[in-house]
């Protein structure tokens, strides 16, 4: 594989338009967004395969298919204001900005918040508004949110965060039922009914909820 960034992020938006996602905006997105610059240095010849990788603090950096799925799954447009639970590197959260009016994204670890906080900046993301605390109680100060896209797998419905949805949004998030994760996507109507579908079985790290780490 080539060594050439511009290259291998091609070779990357090809193989996930073989995966099946068709969004011209988010393989754009996908496109414009330097994958090696949110994995650790060990692993830079990795970063535009379309797999998981290890960061700081024993979590993840998605599969690639797993954030382009998503975030096509999530339906936004550039008037919507997002939530993003799980920081981690900060690369679904920088997608996701180049799509959307603003990201609001929280994160446990103070460790990954920073370092994803310094590569929004190298990016010049300025619409992404970070906090460092726990994402299971959501964003209360900035609900309600058009779109809400969880990034870690919740032991059940987030009903917490479906509460700071708006009526007419969606959110999409990995629930633990059993053995499996499935991505699950809710759809609120007017009414503020919820109406759920599962989409495909996805393997996240833990949304732990309770107090944030020092770390
Ligand atoms: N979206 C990330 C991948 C997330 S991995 C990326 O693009 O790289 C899941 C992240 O969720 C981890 O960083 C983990 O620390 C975080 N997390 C888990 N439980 C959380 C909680 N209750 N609040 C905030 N972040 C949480």
């Amino acid at each position: 594989m080539s060594r050439d960034p511009d290259i291998r992020v091609v070779q990357l938006v090809m193989a996930l338009r073989s995966a099946g996602i068709s969004d011209k905006a988010v393989l754009g997105a996908i496109e414009r967004t330097p994958r090696e610059l949110f994995v650790p240095g060990g692993f830079q010849d990795q970063a535009y395969e379309n797999r998981p990788l290890p960061i700081d603090c024993g979590q993840t950096i998605s599969q690639p298919f797993v954030v382009a799925a998503m975030t096509e799954a999530l339906q936004l447009d550039d008037r919507c204001k997002v939530l993003e639970i799980g920081t981690g590197s900060g690369y679904q959260a920088a997608v996701l900005a180049r799509l959307a009016r603003r990201v609001y994204t929280v994160e446990r670890y103070r460790t990954l918040a920073k370092e994803a906080e310094a590569r929004f900046a190298e990016l010049r993301l300025s619409n992404i508004v970070q906090r460092i605390g726990d994402g299971a109680a959501g964003w209360p100060e900035q609900a309600p949110f058009d779109r809400i896209m969880v990034t870690a797998a919740a032991p059940e419905r987030p009903d917490r965060l479906l509460e700071q949805l708006r009526p007419g949004g969606v959110a999409v998030a990995p629930v633990q039922r059993g053995d499996v994760q499935t991505l699950m996507r809710y759809t609120k109507d007017e009414d503020g009914a919820v109406r759920e579908e599962q989409l495909f079985d996805v393997r996240f790290v833990p949304l732990v909820e309770g107090a944030a780490r020092a770390l």
